[in-house]
């Protein structure tokens, strides 16, 4: 080797060495090692929970149909997705981003990949790296398998919790999981993580930003922006995910770690995106959605109507769907209507029978079932019960007709008519409400609505579904 060869090696290497601080995009100060936490479940189970609880979330919850927004996100989530650390990737995994029609501050993921941000959360974002803060510290929950990992510790969380808590049943079995959520309602998606948990995710977070070329520091921004919004009120983001101790200290420091040449902040999409979401009509808040017991159907298109209803509904079909609710009834009902409701308290309604009107969800046409806990363990007594609180809440209610018995799954049952005004359509609309009791003494009854101009027409069906009535109790 030459002198003058020798001094040209010896300055690229120096140039190397200048370049390497200066141009990769991650320094190599000391970042914070994570590992794994113990964890009984294999891959496979985080994948196959995972994908049964996206089912029924997707079920549960109104999901945005909006191709420019969902390819938006959906392009951050693979940049992000790109720059998870490989100790950290496992295979299999397959992230996704959809976005949720709701205007609470939230994002969830469930393990294996899929992830749920709301468009309340896109809508309060400052700027691209904020959104894809939250983003970043979802998709950390699921690299770090925080869902199978706390359920292995045994804690009694949110959903996860609840499948994993019924146990092999699940993971081997069809019939587990989705019955065992399908009732449950919009929370139990939410896992809510222990604060260890959240520091985890926040500095897997705040790593895997700053290898996608974001800026970490709006990670930590993100949260004063949630904060400051109310996202720490029930159903926001900090509800599931508890904000440790120095959250944003904390995630700061980190950042200094991770210096990022001229990271992403804001971006023109991001702008077009969040401008196109503003403009569009509100969305529902959570509660909204878990009160009016949303289903989104599977082929599209049927955002919860955000009108009162009133539309023309069509007649009951001669075809009928046998379902179990409740825990011990089994009722067919016409395989046009669709089920409504929560635990408590079930709707089979048509389409268009049912909708939105301030806030609440409103029903014109259908059945509904339900129990009520009387303090009479007398049948009429109890009956009168239950129709003098319903007539709390609809001033125009009005008993038309006197009781008569009737028979529902054998026993001895009361039947009455009455007659109200529906708040949301001003029609007056005629109900019949059947009662018996269940075998510990609380009361079950059904009631049939329809408007009276339409009653005779829903009539027949109303009685094929009275007769359909088994109670099993
Ligand atoms: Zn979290």
């Amino acid at each position: 080797m030459t002198r003058n060869n020798y001094q040209r090696t010896r300055l690229l290497i120096v140039w190397f060495a200048v370049s390497a601080i200066f141009l990769m995009p991650v320094s190599v100060f000391p970042q914070t090692k994570l590992t794994l936490h113990s964890n009984k479940y294999s891959v496979q189970d985080d994948i196959k929970l995972g994908r049964q609880a996206a089912a029924e979330a997707e079920q549960q919850f109104p999901l945005l149909r909006d191709g420019e927004v969902s390819s938006y996100v959906e392009r951050v989530g693979n940049r992000l997705e790109a720059a998870i650390p490989s100790e950290f990737r496992h295979p299999g995994f397959q992230y996704s981003v959809r976005v949720i029609n709701a205007r609470d501050i939230n994002a969830f993921a469930l393990p294996g990949g899929p992830m749920y941000v709301n468009r309340g959360m896109i809508e309060a974002a400052r700027r691209e790296g904020e959104m894809a803060g939250v983003m970043a510290h979802e998709i950390s929950h699921v690299a770090l398998r925080h869902g199978t990992a706390q359920a292995t510790k045994g804690q009694k969380y949110g959903l996860l919790a609840g499948i994993l808590g019924i146990g092999g049943q699940i993971l081997g079995g069809p019939a587990g999981a989705a019955a065992q959520i399908a009732g449950q309602g919009v929370g139990v998606y939410f896992l809510k993580f222990s604060r260890e948990y959240e520091t985890e995710a926040d500095i897997l977070g705040a790593q895997i930003m700053a290898r996608a070329g974001y800026d970490p520091r709006d990670l930590a921004a993100m949260f004063q922006t949630i904060e400051r919004q109310g996202g720490g009120s029930s159903g926001g983001f900090l509800s599931s995910h508890p904000s440790p101790q120095n959250r944003y200290a904390r995630i700061n420091q980190e950042a200094q770690y991770l210096r990022v040449q001229n990271p992403i902040r804001d971006t023109e999409e991001f702008a077009r995106v969040q401008a196109r979401l503003r403009g569009s009509p509100a969305a529902p808040s959570m509660a909204e959605i878990a009160r009016s017991g949303q289903r989104n159907p599977a082929e599209g298109g049927g955002n919860y109507p955000q009108d009162a209803p009133g539309g023309r509904v069509d007649y009951p079909s001669t075809r009928y769907r046998s379902y179990n609710e409740l825990g011990f009834l089994t009722v067919s009902v016409p395989d046009n209507w669709r089920k409504l409701g929560d635990n408590d308290s079930v709707w089979f309604s048509p389409e268009g029978g049912y909708g939105q009107y301030q806030n609440q969800a409103v029903f014109t046409h259908g059945v509904n079932f339900g129990v009520s806990r009387t303090q009479s363990r007398d049948l009429r007594q109890a009956t009168q019960e239950l129709i003098n609180s319903l007539a709390q809440g609809n001033r125009s209610l009005r008993q038309s007709t006197n009781f008569q018995r009737v028979t529902v799954s054998g026993r001895a049952g009361l039947s009455a008519g009455l007659t109200n005004v529906n708040e949301a359509t001003g029609q007056t609309e005629s109900i019949t409400l059947i009662t018996t009791q269940s075998r510990n003494g609380d009361l079950f009854y059904m009631v049939a609505l329809a408007p009276q101009s339409e009653a005779r027409s829903f009539a027949s069906a109303f009685n094929n579904i009275l007769r359909s009535v088994r109670l099993d109790d």
